[in-house]
């Protein structure tokens, strides 16, 4: 109960117990991050905005229970309000490039070779994190195979074109771009060399009408050809995403495409392990059936975050090859549940990345407060958990 004479808390208190608020992947308190927003006082009644990094962070509760902790040993205080919200941070520097200034990341998926999965893991990451509330976009940049239309159930699928710009298809809740839409074309793309196929990413990228997007997962053909190449050096991206299977991580065919980007300065974001393991219907023991760890190896081995595994599945091949993703059509199973905590540790990651930038530009003095201000429009807004 609080009595007559109960002492005033000040700005100051209060500020001081959020700053003991770690965030777990910044490694920063959440003051200093500038995630308190609007904070009002009044006789002892506190209210304010905490803005997490993402809508997907896998520490989004741990750290909204710490808040609460902390507000709770204020106990002078009469009454405390809390808003939840999420705000994407910009993992890539927006002032560089014109044409994409509305989109905050890029994420680059690539593989060593074909067949891995990465189209699928592209798929259905997008869908796990536009489900978690943020903006999403997909750009099928597999020019040679595109296979998302088939995913989608848009095999029919077109573009339209207004005031020169490439208006995206709609599907699942997901702004989508893809070769395969220009059907005649994507007939010819195996005859296309270097200069073209540079030409069609680059205007897929940049004269698309993405609008405000947290995170644009492009879905790279597999190796290290013209089309990576191009997305590395025509705008900068938040990082690259690196698909294997177990068999792959033998072969050591990804080692080389996460070679090609560190050369290149791109930061690689991680790594996903696809058809890792086996689970039986109905139970939920993982079955190494290709063996255990390689994922894992080579993300050690390279110094990278390994950032999940996802089970072999009938129920994936099946939904892609119908245009129905194991996001939608199955959202309990291990597969579902295994994206979900893949995209959850790729958008921890991508605020790890963009808090890096942010640190980067200030020290270079070089912070656009205008392109901030604007970025707040595209808030994703999270459920609070009272
Ligand atoms: P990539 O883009 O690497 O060439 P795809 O995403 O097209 O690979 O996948 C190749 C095939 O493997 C597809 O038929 C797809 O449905 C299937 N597939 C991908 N991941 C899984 C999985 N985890 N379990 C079962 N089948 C999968």
């Amino acid at each position: 109960m609080n009595g007559l004479f109960d002492a005033m808390v000040g700005v100051d208190q209060v500020l001081e117990k959020l700053g003991t608020v770690i965030d777990p992947d910044l490694k920063q308190d959440i003051v200093s991050m500038g995630m308190i927003k609007d904070l009002e006082l009044n006789d002892n009644n506190l209210k304010f905005t905490l803005e997490l990094t993402t809508p997907a962070c896998p520490f989004n509760v741990e750290i909204e229970d710490d808040v609460r902790k902390v507000i709770g040993e204020l106990t002078e205080l009469k009454s405390f309000d809390m808003n939840v919200t999420a705000k994407v941070m910009e993992g890539r520097s927006l002032d560089e490039d014109t044409g994409m200034a509305t989109v905050k990341n890029i994420i680059g998926v690539a593989s060593g070779k074909g067949g891995v999965g990465k189209s699928t893991v592209s798929l259905n990451l997008a869908i796990a994190l536009s489900q978690s509330g943020a903006k999403v976009g997909l750009l099928d940049a597999d020019i040679y195979g595109p296979s998302i239309p088939l995913m989608l159930g848009m095999k029919d699928g077109y573009m339209e074109v207004e005031e020169n710009k490439l208006q995206p298809a709609e599907s699942n809740g997901l702004k989508v771009v893809s070769f395969g839409f220009f059907a005649e074309q994507s007939h010819q793309a195996a005859i296309y060399r270097g200069p073209i196929i540079s030409g069609i990413l680059k205007q897929f990228l940049v004269d698309t009408n993405w609008s405000d997007l947290d995170y644009l997962i492009v879905d790279l053909p597999p190796g290290t050809g013209d089309i990576p190449l191009t997305l590395a050096q025509t705008i900068p991206i938040t990082g690259i995403l690196v698909v294997t299977t177990p068999q792959d991580v033998a072969s050591n065919v990804a080692v080389k495409a996460i070679g090609m980007f560190e050369k290149l300065n791109v930061p690689i974001i991680g790594v996903v392990e696809n058809m890792s393991h086996f689970v039986c219907p109905g139970g939920d023991e993982k079955h190494y059936i290709f063996g255990q760890g390689g994922g894992k190896k080579i993300s050690e081995q390279y110094k990278m975050p390994f950032l999940g595994e996802i089970p072999l599945n009938s129920g994936i091949m099946s939904g892609s090859d119908s245009g129905k993703p194991i996001m939608m059509t199955d959202p309990d199973s291990p597969s579902a549940i295994a994206f979900r905590a893949s995209a959850k540790n790729i958008a921890a990651q991508c605020s790890i990345l963009a808090a890096k930038l942010q640190q980067e530009m200030e020290s270079e003095g070089n912070t656009d407060d205008s392109t901030k201000e604007s970025s707040t429009e595209s808030t994703p807004e999270t459920q609070t958990s009272n």
